[in-house]
């Protein structure tokens, strides 16, 4: 079968809540991914940072292959010998006390929502009914009904209402606007320490440690959505180091398991999840055997092969390269670490025809939002791709 066969059978028999670009991988190792038809790629977006080890990791795919013969599920009606492993070393390199264990990142989104507002009622006293979280506009949190309900992108909630009640919504990067949206009934503050979805907003510096002061001294939860900007891509293990702070409560997902299943987490101090008694929340799948060896073994070679380090040092790397561009096209380049947004004029056309572009000269990338190329490879690559990524996004970006 040629690439429009496959095309065609994904446009007969599929949903059409995508758009992706016309390219139909069917291998992947390292930093490269191959088509249908044998062309090569450099994938320069790692599924949305759910690769940041590479594709294919041979240490990750080997003990997933063992696992898969031993144990893959057992629910947690029973206990399992990976799991509590899998606790220790996630909450050892993330200074976490505890862990909660999901699949999907909006299930990490969704079981924090519903931790805030129990520790809300019972800890803090508010009245029942009454929890308010506040957010960010332009956030990007997951897909469920809760979750777009308080998304202020007009397509993700179009047509979905009624919605969850007792979000509050305040602009990104503002602290004043966070000190006063708070009430006596507010429980939590949700925040990514930069928006993807949006476009790679980076706050003004400071903005972490001041949202950190202000939820200290007004007793709320504060949460980050490290779920994309978690697991190195910024240059950190979490992007809230790069403020020195620590959340109350952080969740991460995507490059949690490489790329090979989805495993996500709520990662917390002792007091919020532990207002969760048996029987309170509960997930099939989450914590299972198959997911916690993958998981442990994911931030292992992470760590282990200098993956953090190498993101922000290619990263700096990049970045400098990429303002060094001369494009009437680029009104900005902004980021951290691999984790690199270049805005583009509005008179540019739109991002998507620069990544068509450069998806003919085999590098992978995606537009996010209309006018923003979001670049994040997986955190392995080294100079010399980068230097020939560079030479294409360069020439798409100069003669488009
Ligand atoms: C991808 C993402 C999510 C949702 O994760 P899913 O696994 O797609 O449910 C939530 N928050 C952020 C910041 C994300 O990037």
């Amino acid at each position: 079968m040629k690439t429009q066969n496959y095309i065609e059978l994904e446009t007969n028999y599929g949903a059409k809540n995508y758009k992706p670009l016309d390219v139909v991988l069917t291998r992947g190792q390292g930093i490269w991914v191959w088509d249908v038809e044998g062309n090569k790629y450099l994938d320069f977006l790692a599924s949305y940072s759910a690769v940041n080890q590479g594709h294919c990791h041979p240490k990750i795919a080997e003990v997933m292959k063992t696992q898969l013969d031993r144990l893959t599920l057992t629910s947690r009606a029973f206990r399992n010998d990976q799991l509590g492993l899998f606790y220790k070393e996630l909450c050892e390199l993330t200074h976490s006390h505890v862990a909660l264990p999901m699949n999907s990142g909006a299930e990490a989104v969704e079981s924090c929502i519903k931790a805030v507002r129990k520790w809300g009622y019972k800890v803090k006293g508010i009245p029942e009914g009454q929890a308010e979280i506040i957010v960010c506009a332009n956030n990007f949190h997951g897909r469920t009904i809760t979750i777009v309900g308080f998304s202020t992108e007009e397509q993700y909630r179009d047509g979905y209402a009624p919605f969850t009640p007792g979000f509050k919504i305040i602009p990104f990067g503002d602290a004043a606007a966070l000190e006063a949206a708070i009430t006596s009934n507010t429980v939590a503050f949700l925040l990514e320490p930069i928006q993807g979805e949006a476009g790679i907003i980076v706050p003004p510096e400071g903005y972490l440690r001041e949202v950190r002061r202000i939820c200290t001294e007004y007793d709320i939860a504060m949460i980050t959505d490290e779920i994309q900007t978690g697991l190195g891509r910024t240059g950190k293990l979490l992007a809230e180091e790069h403020e020195g702070v620590e959340a109350d409560i952080t969740l991460i997902g995507k490059a949690l398991s490489g790329g090979f299943y989805p495993v996500s987490a709520v990662l917390s101090n002792k007091e919020v999840l532990g207002i969760f008694q048996p029987g309170d929340h509960g997930s099939t799948f989450g914590g299972n055997p198959l997911a916690c060896a993958v998981a442990r073994i994911a931030l292992k070679v992470l760590v282990e092969e200098g993956m953090i380090e190498n993101s922000a040092k290619m990263g700096d790397y990049l970045m400098e390269k990429l303002r060094g561009i001369r494009s009437q096209h680029i009104k900005e380049v902004r980021g951290r670490g691999l984790f690199i947004g270049v805005e583009l004029y509005p008179e540019a056309g739109g991002a998507r025809r620069f990544c068509e572009a450069m998806m003919a000269r085999g590098l992978l990338c995606k537009e996010t939002h209309k006018h923003v190329i979001r670049f994040a490879p997986p955190l392995i690559i080294q100079k010399d791709d980068i230097d020939w990524a560079f030479e294409r996004i360069e020439e798409v970006l100069t003669t488009l």
